[in-house]
């Protein structure tokens, strides 16, 4: 039996997460709407709780838990790791993050600040993903994936409930594009209620996993990069389920971004808009900048999140570095 995502789980997840999240914020852009086409509106969601989108989908997850499970574990140091450690922690269930040795301390010390237990095993994420499974297998945990999963679906596709009922009339939404699970939610919450909106996936040059998927019709491996947009790294897994279908049926298009070009991004997000922006999270301000996408009558752009190491904030503001390290 296959598992598919519907509008109806998007605002089944709506009605479960909303007491729990920060709703989002959508503001007019003075500076992108003189520059593009038509009213350009920012999705200022690296307000939400933990700095990223991604507690929309891991507090969907928790929220469903199985009453028997010993609690829930994931391999992230990232985003979904933080966002799983506080949904738990809200919900009174173990975590455990599972990690390598190399993972720097100020990460390992974020996830335990949430409430989290940390896991460190071995010198690889492969070792951590042992662990992780292991922690399934013999203790009773639940695994909550980063992306390819239902639930997480289901809660990041809250938030293009929310830009609609905001924004009636959008007709072209600029989304992040890693995994999926973020544009998945958000194509299909659009998608299903008017077919006509536009939804743009945008992913860095350097270690595209979806894009190039995409273009050889099935899932692929590609090298993971150092890129200033490091919450867009990482695979989508060979065998993935669901993303990759619905980025496939929902997505119009997808472009890739040079470091120069993201780096533009968090100089402007800064510069004009006063926001501070990790790379991932300035990929839409970047793309419109980059001339890679043509903005519509109404247009959203997306700001998914602001965790960025705030010494290399400085240095790309100051242009004393704009590529990875
Ligand atoms: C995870 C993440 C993304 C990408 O989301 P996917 O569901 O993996 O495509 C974009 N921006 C930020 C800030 C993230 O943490």
């Amino acid at each position: 039996m296959s598992i598919r995502v519907q509008l109806d789980d998007i605002r089944a997840a709506h009605e479960r997460i909303r007491a729990h999240i920060i709703p989002l914020r959508l503001a007019p852009s003075p500076s992108l709407s003189e520059q593009f086409k038509g009213d350009i509106l920012l999705a200022h969601e690296y307000l939400q709780i933990t700095g990223a989108f991604k507690l929309r989908g891991a507090m969907n997850s928790v929220l469903q838990l199985k009453p028997d499970t010993s609690g829930v574990t994931a391999v992230s140091t990232g985003n979904h790791g933080r966002a799983l450690a506080y949904s738990a922690k809200q919900a009174g269930v173990p975590c455990i993050i599972c990690m390598s040795e190399l993972v720097p301390k100020n990460k390992l010390e974020a996830i335990r600040a949430l409430g989290a237990e940390t896991r460190i095993s071995g010198k690889s994420q492969d070792e951590a993903e042992i662990e992780a499974q292991r922690l399934v297998d013999e203790e009773g945990y639940t695994m909550i994936p980063p992306f390819d999963h239902q639930h997480v679906i289901a809660g990041q596709g809250t938030l293009g409930l929310e830009m609609l009922e905001q924004v009636p009339d959008v007709d072209t939404v600029i989304v992040q594009l890693s995994g999926g699970g973020l544009i998945s939610g958000i194509a299909l919450a659009l998608k299903l209620q008017n077919p006509d909106i536009r939804v743009i996936g945008v992913s860095m040059e350097l270690g595209a996993a979806m894009a190039a998927s995409q273009q050889a019709g099935k899932p692929i491996e590609v090298e993971e990069l150092p890129t200033l947009a490091d919450s867009l790294g990482g695979g989508i897994g060979l065998d993935n389920q669901l993303t990759f279908n619905m980025v496939r049926d929902y997505v119009d298009q997808i472009v890739l971004l040079s470091e120069a070009e993201i780096a533009a991004g968090i100089r402007h997000a800064y510069y004009q808009e006063q926001v501070i922006l990790e790379g991932g999270g300035a990929v839409g301000i970047a793309a419109l900048l980059a001339g890679k996408v043509e903005s519509g009558n109404k247009t959203i752009v997306l700001l998914s999140g602001k965790n960025i190491d705030m010494e290399r904030h400085r240095k790309i503001i100051n242009r004393e570095d704009y590529q990875h390290g």
